[in-house]
């Protein structure tokens, strides 16, 4: 059988300082558990443009297309503010999505141990938090139709219109089913059913989808007021989170806040199954390309080492190996190892970008 496949795209800033790390996680999985994959590499964004003339090119298009996976760093940045709309870097990252159909977005919420304390909320609400938000990604307020300003009666009026057909409300919460059978077995989903038709839809179709296909999985719905108020509250009670693009957005920042930096937040968002049975899938850290800090070794890589981490567990089935990255991560932190972005008023002295590579493949 031939090695799982590989598209590492670096991009800007920060983007290959982080990708350096992750480069050396990969070597040191070949290394010490024979596992080798087919890597390759080609750019994105600002890079891009500047090596083919254009934020994405064809044959990058066609390598993301083919592979079992893409790893992204970051694109953008201030040296590429004057360009055109249609070669900004960002077009390159949303061509990727779209191109490659990739509906479910996958926020998940951890709370390291050690990093409690980063928590704007108490550390007994947070510490050992494990949610996974699936946010539907392609469809819903952000492309329904109608939408626009139009005058109506000698006034303007702004338009957007929620929006789900059946398929698109199914083949997310299949994500969502899918990805709860690998933690908890345990999948909330979230809407507005008592305001909404869009939300009487999605909370009957996603009902369905459970009764048929994943009658293991434990299903509860929950309004999206309510949910917003429970993540704050006791954000421990939740497994996976299924919700739509609007609310989705909402609750995954909300999310995101009860864990610390954005130097930690990994991200995933996958598309149909393939051939393998496994979705097409794309990995990046939920942080930007940093150009304050780009160039100067102060990054921290664990966003990017833990999006590779969920590319193991959900596009090449080697969950135990992401659990030991994972686990070595939670283990370099609790030993106090921090690059500048984790330095809480207790000081010390941070590592640099590398030193914090070093320090994981270490444990
Ligand atoms: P984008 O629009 O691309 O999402 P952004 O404007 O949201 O970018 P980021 O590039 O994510 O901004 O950076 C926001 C802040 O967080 C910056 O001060 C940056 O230095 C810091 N930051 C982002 N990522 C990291 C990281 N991996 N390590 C340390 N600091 C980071
Ligand atoms: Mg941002």
């Amino acid at each position: 059988m031939a090695n799982p496949s590989l598209l590492i795209l670096p991009g800007d800033g920060i983007g290959p300082e982080v990708m350096a790390e992750v480069k050396r996680v990969i070597g040191w999985l070949g290394e010490k558990r024979g596992l080798a994959f087919d890597v390759s590499e080609d750019a994105v964004g600002g890079a891009a443009y500047e090596k083919y003339g254009v934020p994405l090119d064809d044959s990058t298009m066609a390598k993301a297309q083919a592979v079992d996976a893409v790893l992204l760093g970051a694109v953008g940045g201030p040296k590429y503010d004057t360009l055109d709309f249609a070669l900004k870097p960002e077009r390159g990252l949303l061509r990727l999505r779209k191109e490659m159909d990739l509906y479910a977005n996958l926020r998940p919420a951890q709370c390291f141990d050690a990093l409690a304390d980063f928590s704007s909320l108490k550390r007994d609400v947070v510490a050992g938090l494990d949610i996974l938000i699936v946010r539907e990604l392609t469809s819903g307020v952000y492309f329904g139709e109608p939408r626009g300003i139009f005058t109506e009666g000698g006034e303007r009026v702004g338009i957007n219109t929620q929006r789900y057909t059946e398929s698109q409300i199914e083949r997310v919460a299949r994500s969502a089913f899918e990805l709860a059978r690998k933690r908890a077995k345990k999948v909330t989903s979230v809407e507005k059913a008592n305001v909404m038709e869009s939300g009487i839809l999605w909370r009957e179709v996603v009902t369905r989808i459970r009764d048929a296909e994943y009658p293991d999985i434990e299903l509860g719905h929950m309004y999206a007021d309510n949910c917003a108020m429970q993540l704050v509250r006791a954000p421990k009670q939740f497994d996976v989170i299924l919700t739509d693009n609007l609310f989705g957005d909402i609750l995954s920042d909300c999310a995101a806040m009860l864990t610390g930096s954005l130097g930690m937040l990994p991200s995933a968002s996958l598309g149909a199954p393939m051939a393998n049975g496994r979705p097409k899938a794309m990995y990046e850290p939920v942080h930007g390309s940093a150009p304050d800090i780009a160039g100067q070794g102060k990054a921290n890589p664990i966003a990017t080492i833990l999006s590779f981490a969920m590319a193991l567990r959900y596009s090449y089935d080697l969950g135990d190996e992401a659990t030991r990255i994972e686990t070595a991560i939670e283990k370099v932190l609790a030993d106090g190892v921090r690059t500048a972005d984790l330095m809480g008023p207790e000081g010390g002295t941070p590592v640099t970008t590398s030193g914090m590579g070093d320090a994981i493949l270490a444990a």
